[in-house]
């Protein structure tokens, strides 16, 4: 494979980068494996019985999909992220088509957005 043309305004490993969202993409998707594993046998014990003793169940459950949900999320921009790479958009803010201060990449490779368009996006 050909070596991508390097430029001396372009400091960021890009490979580096790939080779880390990849790494965390995978171990994402290792944990989500564990949260979508179909509930086993008993997994209904505690809904709709006693009140008392579900309520604490129900309540660690939801955690539970919170936390799963949130690792979705994680999953999805870190993909996105090595999407752009592969089309060569990496770095340019999805949202408003701006470069990405490359300081916000290093300390997180997985953005898509810039600071101003991230700050909206909350
Ligand atoms: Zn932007």
């Amino acid at each position: 494979m050909a070596k991508p043309r390097s430029s001396a305004d372009e400091p960021l490993d890009l490979e580096a980068v790939e080779r880390e969202l990849r790494a965390r993409l995978a171990h994402l998707q290792e944990r989500l494996a564990g949260f979508s594993k179909p509930p086993e046998r008993g997994a209904d014990l505690g809904f709709g019985k006693r009140i008392g003793d579900g309520t604490i169940e129900a309540v660690s459950r939801l955690t539970d999909v919170g936390v799963g949900r949130s690792l979705e999320v994680s999953q999805e921009r870190i993909a996105r992220a090595l999407t752009k790479l592969e089309a060569g958009s990496y770095g340019v803010c999805d949202a408003c088509g701006n470069s990405i201060a490359e300081a916000r990449l290093r300390a997180a490779p997985e953005s898509v957005l810039c600071i101003e368009c991230a700050r909206l996006a909350h």
